[in-house]
């Protein structure tokens, strides 16, 4: 199911641009204003449950951070589990890491070994606010094949066209952008 145009409209008017954020030449996608924007988050989130529930998915798997308050209320809605994947260090078990390069720096991403060993051949939708350079998302898609699921597809709010980051991804899973900033 797509967004409409007018609910598309919503979303957009509801994120707020931060220049040079957190340096200079970076325009931040600032969604804390979505997020205390009763209307703008609750058309997100009845889209994203609209959309996905006929994808017959099994977890949630949200990116540090923010990635984790789109994909926890989603993963309620639809009734499934929620898989965080964190920044180094964070998570108290046993992990699979990967390392990758940010839009700002480099970073490594983690998830537990046995996050998705609740059912068999779990179906996995990745979920996070925005895709940029996208190498946080494909470390991502990379753990939870490496932790034995199949990522059916990769979500964003926003998604930076001006990058190759959906165009790489897609190598890897379906991606969906709901806002894309060209
Ligand atoms: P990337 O790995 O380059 O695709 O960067 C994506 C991650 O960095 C996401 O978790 C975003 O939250 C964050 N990020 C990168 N660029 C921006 C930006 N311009 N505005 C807001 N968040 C960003």
């Amino acid at each position: 199911m797509e967004l409409s145009n007018a609910e598309r409209k919503i979303i957009e008017n509801s994120i707020r641009d931060i220049k040079d954020f957190p340096k200079a030449g970076i325009v931040f996608k600032d969604i804390t204003t979505l997020l205390n924007d009763k209307e703008a988050y609750g058309v997100l989130m009845n889209h994203l449950y609209q959309r996905y529930k006929e994808y017959n998915l099994d977890y949630i798997a949200g990116i540090d951070a923010r990635g984790f308050i789109f994909g926890a209320a989603l993963a309620q809605m639809l009734s499934i589990g929620f898989v965080p994947i964190r920044k180094h260090g964070k998570l108290p078990y046993t992990t699979i890491s990967e390392k990758y390069t940010l839009e700002y720096g480099v970073d490594e991403v983690e998830v537990h070994i046995d996050a998705f060993s609740g059912v068999q051949n779990p179906r996995v939708l990745m979920i996070d606010d925005l895709i940029a350079t996208g190498g946080t998302a494909n470390a991502a898609a990379s753990l939870i094949n490496q932790a034995g699921a199949q990522c059916v597809e990769a979500c964003f709010i926003i998604g930076l066209t001006f990058l190759d980051g959906i165009k790489n991804l897609k190598e890897k899973t379906d991606v969906y952008s709901l806002v894309e900033v060209n």
